[in-house]
Parts: structure tokens; sequence; C-alpha cells
């Protein structure tokens, strides 16, 4: 039994039978199953382990491998918890955090082409009211143009960059600003008149519907839902036309969030690519095998190099496919996967689900998204590059 319990020990002890089925399935820790249960057992007592810890890229795989919902990765998480309580944060990793002032995607904004910028204006202006509300979450901020089509009418799209969901910080343990998370937004969203909040990243989905109110104590009153599943509705209705049929093949890459909220993020998103006309390769047989884009990986060092890596593994397992395009439906891994693109060419395109529907129902405007991760890029290695082997420490202030 772990030694140290505290309001955030959300491993659900009594349920864990020790099968080691998370560990073993884990595609980064290279464990059998004896090694597996060996390494739960440590994780359980609270013991340093031999393998997880300096193995572990946070992607989130064995919460939807366990069997009993016993969620082994947040037991992973804390131990990064307690680190961060100790010791802070590696300084090297403020320019990346979505609370610093600027920041990555902050840096962004006065790069954008007018019509972007008066949209985001539009976005911060705009009271989160109605029937149906987008949370349209830091990355699509960064990427405003994916949902300026007319497949959005009547949905109030609400919120900047200072609301942020708090994915970041639950990735990398950071539970006490996860809990002052919780408290703003259920502070934000109370007594606000909202029927469905829709979420374009299923980080968001996953926070709000699942992590935020189970273990952080938040409290929503409105339904939550993916944005692709609501589209898909509309498609299938033939509420939304598609006027030109798409004919690329492309590697389907899933996010972390996609695999643990199941079919409404996973299935939705596949029929919709299918009803364009888009030929579906897929990068595994069982989707909670699937790879991390790369950016959860910074959750355990907050080093580039650690990012870098998970991204090429998973931007060659999309070129074994021999598809013309690589795809997601995760705006954060829209942006990871493109922006490694630049240190390691690959012959497919980056796209976004939403870029593929705007050209499917007409748009055939011309964003350069690899053109701004390439800004993007260049403005981390100049911000945290030069920190990176500094041993000053950082808190995050929520
Ligand atoms: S979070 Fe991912 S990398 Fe870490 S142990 Fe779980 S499955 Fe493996
Ligand atoms: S956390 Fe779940 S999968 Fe892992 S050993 Fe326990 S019961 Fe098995």
């Amino acid at each position: 039994m772990s030694k140290d319990r505290d309001e955030f020990d959300v491993f659900r002890y009594e349920d864990c039978n020790l099968c080691g089925e998370c560990l073993s399935k884990c595609r980064y820790l290279g464990l059998n199953v004896t090694g597996a249960v060996e390494e739960m057992k440590r994780l359980i007592a609270g013991e340093p382990t031999r393998t997880v810890h300096s193995r572990c890229i946070s992607c989130y795989a064995c919460d939807a491998f366990c069997p009993h919902d016993c969620h082994p990765y947040e037991l992973i998480l804390k131990t990064w918890h307690e680190r961060y309580r100790k010791q802070g944060l590696p300084v090297r990793a403020a320019y990346l955090m979505p609370t610093s002032s600027p920041n990555f995607r902050t840096d962004m904004v006065g790069t954008m082409a007018p019509r972007e910028q008066s949209l985001l204006r539009k976005w911060e202006a705009t009271p989160p009211e109605g029937d149906l509300v987008l949370f349209p979450g830091c990355n699509l901020l960064t990427m405003p143009h994916l949902v300026d089509a007319p497949f959005m009418e009547g949905i109030v799209i609400s919120g900047d960059l200072d609301l942020c969901c708090g994915e970041m910080f639950f990735r990398m343990g950071l539970f006490d600003e996860v809990k002052r998370t919780a408290e703003k937004l259920t502070r934000y969203y109370r007594d606000r008149e909202i029927g469905t909040m829709l979420f374009v990243c299923p980080a968001g989905l996953n926070m709000f519907r699942n992590v935020l109110p189970r273990f952080f104590g938040a409290e929503f009153s409105f339904e939550t839902r993916f944005l692709g599943d609501y589209l898909w509705d509309k498609v299938s209705a033939g509420e939304i036309e598609l006027t030109g049929k798409l004919d690329h093949s492309i590697a389907v890459h899933d996010s972390c969030h996609g695999r643990i909220l199941g079919d409404e993020v996973t299935g939705s998103t596949r029929k919709l690519y299918a009803a364009m006309g888009l030929e579906l390769r897929e990068l595994v047989t069982d989707l909670r095998e699937g790879l991390c884009c790369g950016m959860a990986a910074g959750s355990r060092r907050c080093r580039p190099d650690d990012m870098f890596l998970a991204a090429v593994k998973e931007l060659q397992a999309a070129a074994k496919t021999g598809a013309d395009q690589l795809s997601t439906y995760c705006t954060g891994c829209r942006l990871m996967l493109d922006m490694m693109r630049w240190l390691y060419p690959t012959r497919q395109p980056v796209r976004h689900l939403l870029e593929y529907l705007k050209q499917a129902t007409g748009d055939a405007t011309v964003h350069r998204t690899h053109a701004r991760t390439l800004r993007m890029l260049a403005n981390v290695v100049i911000h945290a590059l030069p920190h990176l082997l500094s041993r000053e420490t950082c808190r995050i202030e929520v």
C-alpha cells in the first residue's frame, strides 16, 4: 500500500489485481508481464521504479489498458507531482507553459493574418452562453482558421489563451495547478446558460468531462461533446453537404485523450474521413496501442530531445503505411507532428480533420500552418534552448 496518500491519490488500490496488463502493453517501457507486475508493486508501495520513471513518456495509454479502471497513469504522475512540490520545474519549461507570458502560443498571435486576429478578439469578447458553445482550447487558438467555416454556424465560440483547461499541468503531474484550474473554471462557468460545450480538442473534452470533475472537484452544469461527433451527425443528416470528394490516402494518428474517450472521438472522426472520400490507413490494429505525437513526451524531464524522439517514432510509423498524408483530429498533435517535420522531414504533410472538412465543403483557402509551426519551433529554440542545461527552477502561477 502506498505510504503517502493525499487528496490527489486517485489510483484505485482496492480494484487492482496486479495483472500487469497496463505496463506490459505499454509501447515505451519494454516490460513483460512479470516485469510489469514488479513495477506496479513498486509504484503502489511508493518506491522508486526501475523502468517506469526513466522511460515513461506520459502517453496515458496504461489507463486505457487497465481492465479495472484503476488509473495506473495517475499513479505514475503522482511521483512527478511530489517532485514538483519539492523542486519546481526546470526553467527551460517556462516558455512552454500556457500561463507564462509570453509563451510559445501567445507569440504566434502577432504573426497571424488580420482575419485570424479579429476572430481571436471576437472569441475573447463573446460570453460563453448558448445551446452550443465551443471551448476552443489553446492549440486551436494558434490555428483559428480551422473553425472559420460555414459548418460552424449556430455554435458560439468563446475563449482565449488565458482560459486554460489545465491539460499540460495534468500530464506533467502538477496536480496543485490542476486543482487551481478546476476552481477557476468552476467559478468562470458558474451560472452561465450553456446547453452543450463542444470541444475540438479531445484533451479539453477529457479534462472537462472526466479529469477536472472526477479528481479535482470541478463542477460544470453543461453537457460535453466532441465537435467531430456533432459534425458527423450533421453530415450524416445531410445538414452539412460534402460538395467535393477528396481522394487522398491518410495515415490516421489518434490522440492520447481520444484513446481514453473511445468511439465518440475515434469513431466519429473515421466516419467523417470516410464520408469525405479519404482512404484510411490505420497505424495500429488496437487503437489503444497508438503512439504519442511527442507533445506529452516532454512531461517527464521537460527535454526537447524526448519530444523529438517520440514524434519521430510516430512519423516513421505513419510513413510505413505509404499513405499520401498524415492526419489527426487533435489540434495539439497537428501542431506537434507538423513542427517536428521541420527537424525530421517526411513526405507526408500533416493535416487536421477540419482542414479536410473545409476542403470537402468547398473552401479552397490555403493556410500556411506549416510555416507557422516553423516560427513556433524557432521561438522555442530562442526562448527555451539556452536554458537546457540550467539547474534553475521555476513555479507555475495559475
Ligand atoms: S503513460 Fe504511456 S509511456 Fe507511461 S507507462 Fe503508461 S503507457 Fe507507458
Ligand atoms: S492497474 Fe489495472 S492493468 Fe495495471 S496491474 Fe492493476 S488491475 Fe492490472
